[in-house]
């Protein structure tokens, strides 16, 4: 809509990207064009939005969406398609057994989708193979935070609370590119940034610590260990909401600031100043974000962090805290409702006896048919088409090819196998090889719950109409369930399945059992855990005690070890990735939207002006990147924003992953995205 002819009020909504989920208006004009404009009724962006945001109206008319099943990329009607995919997992399973087919979801899919691909997973097939790309995205700090706290929710305070706070210590993440809105609740004069890369969100900051790649876990014992020197530890606090706050003290006694320079490149001088920043604050807060956690020892990364704020006496206080920025759009909703290889809904465990006979009695079936815990995200991906391994995968919202670290060899994975379904709105990098592809309704097409990184659930209504020939999942999901024997348990009205949800995850840690569409409509948003229907939510966790056997957070040793991969001879220099203000995760989305590929075309290695001038590389030079696990190829561009030892790819396009590297952290599984070793070479002049 033009300046001059302001658009009426379309549908309330939120953005289909990130976990800011920014609230908007969706309008369809007379051209039936989908125009968007930012609501100001939302806390998370009060009346922002990104370039992806405003963008996202675009999406909704791609003309790259796909209107028609493909079998074997040839064009199919849906009876045949479903018949097909179900037929084959049938056969499949009778063969090799219930695991032989492996379910993959996303961090993207609402709340009743990931809900019902756990319980499709379980019941409609009985595989324990069911994971999702969540586990690359927050797993370390979900794992750390249930260590830490006993439970895990992103931010366990409104997002708004950032402004009560004098300082903010960020670990590993660029929010003025990835979400911008959530610059708005930070105050730059007490902001510290962690980051290898002066990213836009470090230049806003106060005080940059440039650290070398994979060593955020040491710089964070040495800030604990100049903070219990300087006489900073909040005594009374660690006395009556902590344990083992001893052993830690100790063990950080090894990492004197010296050491720690030495290690992380980062001066003293500033390392003590972002203690004396966070102590004398008031209240303070500590975030991690993906660049501290994509690591093979991410979990302790975000302990050690964690061990931070609670020395300073932060969690649990108002205005103060610890929590992590988590990335994808229903990342927090997405970890909550059983498409977590070790979860159910509710948040609780597969393992857990009380947990299987509340959730089998939901659902209808013996405790005992339910299957256990499956392998974690790479794992899974990485035994398809093996001998042990599955046979047949389902995989809604995610992108692997693009996405997974050692991304080559999960493409060849991927086309290993006897059966892969595709459940998505365009023609993704990974749907090129799907045997069968299902095209979906998206975002404002239907109705669904988002839970963001606030721990709000918040409703996403139905804005416009899907074009004909798609189907939403939930109505995929019921389609093959019929087909398998399984019709009745798995209804495709969001609504419906909402409220199986909510039974579902009642008595857990994750309790939406008292939120409804309506209570979400008027209170915008409810916070959980909401455990009845006269209850408002609960905006702010670890008030009064943390939910831990003796109500207290538990601190925990950890240590510092290096990269898995450390730089040698043949690869001397490390390679970090991240992304970019235009676009969203895999980019399966934004790079089809004209606007987002005209500000970002295409990926890019960014490299400082020494090691340019050392190997005599020149700016749009194109390099080819050389690992230890595959070659991509990027234009140079030249910048002293980044360290001269490290280099940055973009992971938004095919090729950047195909170097990562997939240790694993033995907690969380997340594998290591974040730094690997690489040599450049150049390979044709800008
Ligand atoms: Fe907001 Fe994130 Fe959407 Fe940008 S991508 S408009 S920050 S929700």
């Amino acid at each position: 809509a033009s300046v001059m002819s302001p658009l009426p009020e379309g549908t309330a909504t939120h953005c289909p990207y990130c976990a800011l989920q920014c609230g908007m208006h969706v309008t369809q004009t007379d051209l039936n064009q989908a125009e968007i404009t930012p609501r100001d009724d939302v806390p998370a962006n009060q009346g922002g939005l990104c370039q992806k945001g405003w963008t996202a109206g675009a999406l909704l008319r791609s003309p790259h969406r796909l209107t028609t099943p493909l079998i074997h990329g040839k064009p199919a009607g849906w009876d045949e398609a479903l018949g097909y995919a179900a037929s084959r997992i049938a056969r499949i399973q009778d063969a090799h057994g219930p695991d032989a087919v492996a379910v993959f979801g996303g961090g993207g899919l609402t709340n009743e989708k990931a809900y019902q691909l756990g319980k499709f997973a379980r019941v409609a097939l009985r595989t324990s193979q069911i994971d999702y790309n969540g586990r690359f995205c927050m797993s370390s700090a979900a794992a750390a935070t249930n260590r830490a706290f006993g439970l895990d929710r992103g931010l366990p305070f409104p997002i708004t609370d950032l402004g009560d706070a004098g300082a903010v210590l960020l670990a590993g993440g660029n929010v003025a590119e990835t979400m911008p809105p959530f610059v708005r609740h930070l105050n730059p004069a007490g902001l510290i940034v962690v980051d290898p890369r002066e990213t836009p969100t470090a230049r806003l900051a106060a005080l940059h610590l440039q650290n070398a790649p994979g060593t955020d876990l040491a710089l964070a014992l040495a800030l604990l260990h100049i903070a219990i020197a300087d006489g900073h530890v909040a005594e009374e606090y660690v006395a009556a909401r902590t344990t083992g706050f001893d052993a830690v003290r100790d063990s950080v006694s090894a990492w004197w600031p010296e050491r720690a320079e030495r290690v992380t490149g980062v001066p003293v001088a500033a390392m003590r100043q972002a203690v004396a920043m966070l102590a004398e604050a008031g209240n303070a807060v500590v975030l991690t974000g993906r660049g501290a956690e994509q690591h093979a020892k991410g979990t302790d990364t975000v302990t050690a962090y964690i061990n931070l704020a609670l020395t300073l006496g932060l969690p649990g206080r108002p205005g103060s805290g610890y929590g992590c920025v988590t990335g994808q759009g229903n990342g927090q909703g997405g970890r909550e409702h059983g498409q977590k290889a070790d979860q159910l809904p509710g948040y609780r465990k597969i393992d857990d006896p009380a947990a299987r006979a509340h959730v089998a009695a939901v659902w209808g079936v013996d405790p005992a048919d339910l299957p256990g815990p499956g392998r974690s995200a790479y794992e899974l991906l990485d035994a398809l088409g093996t001998p042990e391994g599955p046979k047949g995968l389902l995989l809604f919202g995610s992108n692997p090819v693009v996405s997974s670290p050692r991304s080559g060899h999960i493409a060849g994975r991927l086309a290993a196998l006897d059966l892969l379904v595709v459940a998505d709105l365009v023609l993704s990098d990974t749907a090129e090889l799907a045997t069968v592809v299902l095209p979906t309704a998206q975002w404002a097409e239907e109705a669904g719950t988002m839970t963001n990184l606030e721990g709000r659930v918040l409703l996403r209504r139905r804005a416009v109409a899907p074009p004909s020939g798609v189907r939403s999942d939930l109505e995929i999901l019921s389609g093959l369930a019929e087909r398998l024997g399984r019709g009745g348990s798995f209804p495709a009205d969001p609504r419906t399945v909402f409220d199986e949800l909510r039974r579902a995850s009642a008595g857990g840690p994750a309790d939406y059992s008292g939120i409804t569409y309506e209570k979400i409509a008027d209170q915008g948003g409810v916070f959980w855990p909401c455990p009845a229907d006269d209850h408002p939510g609960t905006p702010r966790i670890f008030l009064d005690r943390f939910p831990t056997p003796d109500g207290r957070a538990r601190m925990v040793v950890v240590d510092h070890r290096p990269p898995v991969e450390d730089v040698d001879a043949d690869y001397p220099y490390y390679l970090t990735t991240g992304r970019l203000l235009a676009h969203y995760q895999s980019g399966a989305q934004t790079r089809r939207v004209a606007d987002l590929t005209e500000a970002a075309p295409e990926p890019f290695l960014e490299l400082h002006p020494d090691l340019a001038d050392h190997l005599g590389i020149r700016p749009g030079d194109m390099v080819r990147v050389t690992g230890r696990r595959g070659v991509t190829e990027a234009t140079a561009r030249i910048s002293a924003a980044i360290r001269a030892d490290t280099v940055f790819l973009p992971f938004h396009w095919e090729g950047p992953n195909r170097l990562t590297n997939p240790a694993l952290d033995p907690v969380s599984r997340m594998p290591e995205f974040k730094v690997c070793a690489v040599n450049l070479a150049v390979v044709g002049g800008g």
